[in-house]
């Protein structure tokens, strides 16, 4: 589960990581109104108006009318999803600056072409930058443990980083038995070059960045950039919060930090029936049994020439609700031409597969070809059950066949 910068800054305070001060706003009224009560009267001169969507690279992209798609200009310059206003009646410049940017589409290398509409600004002092650097941290999946890395390549992107200049990345391990250890803390500022109050600034951060990445049960905790202040401070200047989907029943309180306008509504719609549903840019529609087959599914699709309009995977139990709510969900995606069934039976029976599918199709409307190969445990009970339906089934003996089926038919229609 995704959340936005500002709610990860607020997390992030709980735990007493240095962040700024800083507030959330819905409407220009409100940017400009905080602007002058909260910042200008307390005399804070320069802010920075962020953009709060899910994807990232908001500095770099700029806003474009929702209407019309033109980018916006403001005082000369283009509309970015950050930023940073100083030099005259601040709070006046927020409320301009608030309201070309809510309602309207930021475009940014993470969003695409669609863009994402803007419903919230965050407000932030601006903040004097000495050097900024990136801190990271996740689940190795590889080695079972959570790393934590930093780097001086700090601001950019750090896949770029990984790719060209790996080594610029410092990494350090935290053994689950014992913890994060000051050593290695210090360790990593000594790598990042750090000394004097910077070091000591830094290694108070990292633990403390540390901490709360384990408490809030995060998957990803990304700072990018942590800043250095020319003051000598460490200062998460950017938050990216990810909680690990398995933790959430620890958490009811996160349920209202979800912000499904900024989820894939297909996507939204699949989680409330408990189907693992992914949503791509193709045209052939997938239904497979367990997460495997779905991925070699749209493997072999891809290999004979069409393109999967997502990823499904409906389950070991593929009953008749679920397979109604699985055809539905992929019907109303308006790329789909054709729906391709994998289903390989080994503790879930082929037949009852069959009988659930047959059931399903009374309910949703299916006006498009199916093709269905089914494998496995009662494969052949299961396609007889699927020929005497009387609905219009093309029935693929193997898995290669049934890709290269429903390729050919899509690429007819
Ligand atoms: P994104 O990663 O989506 O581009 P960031 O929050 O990282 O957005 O902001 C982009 C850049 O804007 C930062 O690298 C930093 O240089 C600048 N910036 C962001 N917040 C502030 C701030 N409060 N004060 C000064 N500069 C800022
Ligand atoms: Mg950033």
């Amino acid at each position: 589960m995704k959340i936005h910068e500002y709610q990860a800054k607020e997390l992030l305070r709980k735990f007493d990581v240095p962040v700024l001060f800083s507030r959330v706003v819905f409407s220009p009224e409100e940017a400009g109104k905080i602007t002058y009560e909260e910042f200008v009267q307390r005399g804070i001169n320069t802010i920075v108006v962020k953009a709060q969507v899910h994807a990232g690279g908001r500095g770099k992209g700029t806003i474009h009318n929702i209407f019309s798609g033109e980018p916006h200009i403001l005082y000369d310059k283009p509309v970015r999803g950050v930023n940073i206003i100083k030099d005259g009646n601040i709070s006046d410049m927020a409320y301009q600056y608030a309201k070309t940017i809510l309602g309207h589409k930021l475009i940014t290398i993470q969003t695409g072409e669609a863009g994402s509409i803007v419903r919230r600004l965050l407000i932030e002092e601006g903040v004097s930058i000495a050097k900024e650097f990136y801190a990271g941290m996740l689940l190795d999946r590889q080695v079972g443990k959570n790393v934590i890395m930093v780097s001086t390549e700090g601001g950019v992107e750090i896949e770029k980083v990984a790719a060209e200049t790996p080594e610029k990345i410092l990494k350090e391990w935290i053994n689950p038995k014992i913890g994060f250890q000051q050593f290695q803390a210090r360790r990593l500022g000594f790598g990042l070059g750090l000394s004097g109050e910077a070091f000591k600034s830094f290694v108070n951060f990292i633990t403390k960045l540390v901490n709360a990445y384990e408490a809030l049960d995060c998957s990803l905790l990304e700072i990018n950039p942590l800043v250095l202040t020319t003051d000598n401070h460490m200062i998460a200047l950017d938050a990216k919060m990810n909680f690990d989907d398995n933790a959430l029943y620890r958490h009811p309180e996160y349920l209202e930090l979800r912000d499904e306008s900024e989820e894939d509504p297909l996507e939204v719609e699949a989680s409330k029936y408990d189907l693992n549903y992914i949503k791509l840019d193709g045209n052939v529609g997938c239904m497979v049994n367990g997460a495997g087959l779905a991925m070699s599914t749209m493997d072999l699709i891809q290999l004979s020439g069409g393109q999967p309009a997502n990823f499904l995977d409906v389950g070991g139990g593929a009953n008749v609700e679920r397979i109604s709510n699985a055809f539905r969900i992929m019907m109303s995606d308006p790329n789909v031409k054709a729906v391709l069934i994998n289903i390989f039976g080994g503790i879930v029976r082929c037949d009852k597969v069959a009988d659930g599918i047959v059931e399903a199709l009374k309910n949703v409307q299916v006006n498009l070809p199916v093709i269905v190969r089914l494998d496995g445990t009662n494969a052949s009970g299961g396609i007889k059950t699927l020929m005497k339906s009387g609905l219009k089934f093309k029935v693929a003996k193997t898995f290669e066949e049934a890709a290269k089926l429903v390729t050919e038919v899509v690429s007819k229609n």
